[in-house]
């Protein structure tokens, strides 16, 4: 019996699991820090060995396979001591993969992975039995157990990415690529893009890799680093034979001759990097031959995902927006371009070294006042304090809410879109979100 064991008892440890034991591994589960209640149970239910607060290398460096969670690092010693032994080391989409037959959608990217796994999801369904996973839900493995689908959309990080060695989804999508992660790759943005472009290492020309054509980071990598898969890009500048863009205002996509037209005013989701998404999913849809009028109903009738450009109530015509997931530049520089009206602007938390310059034009523009909200906010004062009328600090959602609520007037957005990430006063950007709707709520 072959051992596997498994670092991380979390959503996907616990899958890769419950799915090795099915497989008949002998496994088991080591995780360092807690595991939670409901996981535990799990695994004590399906008679899975494991421990926690510890990592027992006796019962770890005998594995002939390890599968480690996303979460920890390579340069964790015990990693390195696995390496040193020469046992392989996968991840849960590497592992779980071998186990299906279904056709798989991978997603991966900087921003934007969550939205367009959803929204292609939410697409194929209408036509073709689908589950998603990754990053999302139940875990990928776990779904293999429970479900017999024969589509997946997958939304991938970097970490999942660098530990799969034949891994290879039929459509692959890169949505985009900002520095973020750097800690995990040696401070090099290199290292970052080559570990996004794995997700297209194993296809051939009979797969596929969609992506932004006018991102520079991604066309300068292409033409440096080829890959076998066949092309199909997307651009809200260029037009684009083979691929997707915006003609006036009509997404245009050409698979093979075979074209879809789509009006952008229908469009579910506001803002240019949601046209950006909507175009990738509905390659994907083309792709899979999904009908040209459940395309587009499809689009026109998603209702987004939390905590992205989230409207959340209209209060003395004001309209209040969450878009918590926001932790990084980029992101927020869609939210700001996408305001509409002049924003009250709530932003700030754990600073990770960001560069505000490419957000000045929007808020010279649009932001009548800025709400800062967390530890970092002296640089925030200091980058935005000349550039508008009202800037006001706090430690506290409901004040930064309250504040908002009287400096707004009607016809104004109140935007949450912090920049940064949440973990200085909240549990993480779920929290920020939700505490944020509740002071909302409150007013
Ligand atoms: P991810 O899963 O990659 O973190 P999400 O879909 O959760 O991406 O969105 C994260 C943040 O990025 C949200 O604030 C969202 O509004 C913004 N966003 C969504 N799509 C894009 C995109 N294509 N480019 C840039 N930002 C985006």
């Amino acid at each position: 019996m072959k051992r596997l064991v498994i670092l991380g008892g979390g959503e996907s440890g616990v899958g890769t699991a419950l799915l090795g034991k099915k497989e008949g591994y002998d496994v088991f589960v080591s995780d360092k820090g807690k595991i939670k209640e409901k996981y535990k149970e799990v695994l004590i239910h399906n008679e899975i060995e494991w421990e926690d607060e510890a990592h027992t290398e006796v019962k770890i460096l005998n594995a002939d396979l390890v599968m480690k969670s996303p979460g920890i690092p390579d340069k964790v010693e015990l990693v390195k001591k696995i390496h040193k032994k020469g046992i392989t080391i996968v991840s849960e989409i590497e592992f779980a993969s071998k186990f299906t037959k279904a056709t798989i959608v991978g997603i991966t990217g900087s921003n934007g992975k969550t939205t367009t796994a959803t929204l292609t999801h939410h697409i194929l369904k209408q036509e073709l039995s689908v589950g998603l996973a990754g990053n999302i839900g139940d875990s990928f493995a776990k779904q293999i157990l429970q479900h017999d689908y024969d589509n997946y959309v997958l939304e991938i990080s970097s970490f999942q990415l660098d530990d799969i060695i034949d891994f290879k989804p039929k459509i692959a999508v890169i949505t985009n690529i900002t520095p973020d992660h750097l800690d995990r790759y040696d401070y090099k943005f290199e290292n970052y893009i080559a570990s996004k472009f794995r997700i297209a290492m194993n296809q051939t020309n009979d797969d596929y890799l969609v992506y932004d054509a006018d991102d520079e980071v991604i066309t300068n990598h292409l033409k440096n680093h080829p890959v076998q898969s066949t092309l199909l890009p997307f651009s809200l500048t260029k037009t684009i034979e083979n691929g997707a863009y915006l003609d006036k205002k009509n997404i245009k996509i050409t698979i093979q001759n075979n074209q879809i037209i789509m009006p952008t005013t229908n469009l579910a989701l506001e803002g240019n990097h949601n046209i950006k998404n909507a175009m990738a999913a509905s390659t994907v849809a083309h792709l899979l031959k999904i009908r040209k009028q459940t395309i587009r109903e499809s689009l026109e009738n998603f209702q987004g995902v939390e905590h992205r450009l989230e409207q959340v109530l209209k209060i003395n015509k004001v309209q209040y927006i969450n878009d918590s997931k926001a932790t990084n530049v980029n992101a927020t520089y869609y939210a700001l371009e996408s305001m509409d009206a002049p924003t009250v602007w709530i932003v700030g938390g754990v600073d990770k070294g960001n560069n505000y310059e490419e957000l000045f034009p929007f808020v010279n523009e649009k932001v009548k006042a800025i709400i800062c909200l967390g530890v970092d906010n002296e640089k925030l004062m200091n980058t935005f304090g000349n550039m508008v009328d009202i800037i006001i600090e706090t430690q506290f959602m409901s004040e930064a809410v309250k504040i908002a609520y009287k400096i707004s007037e009607a016809g104004d957005n109140v935007l949450l879109s912090p920049a940064c990430a949440s973990f200085d006063l909240f549990e993480n950007y779920e929290d920020r979100g939700r505490q944020f709707k509740n002071a909302v709520r409150n007013l």
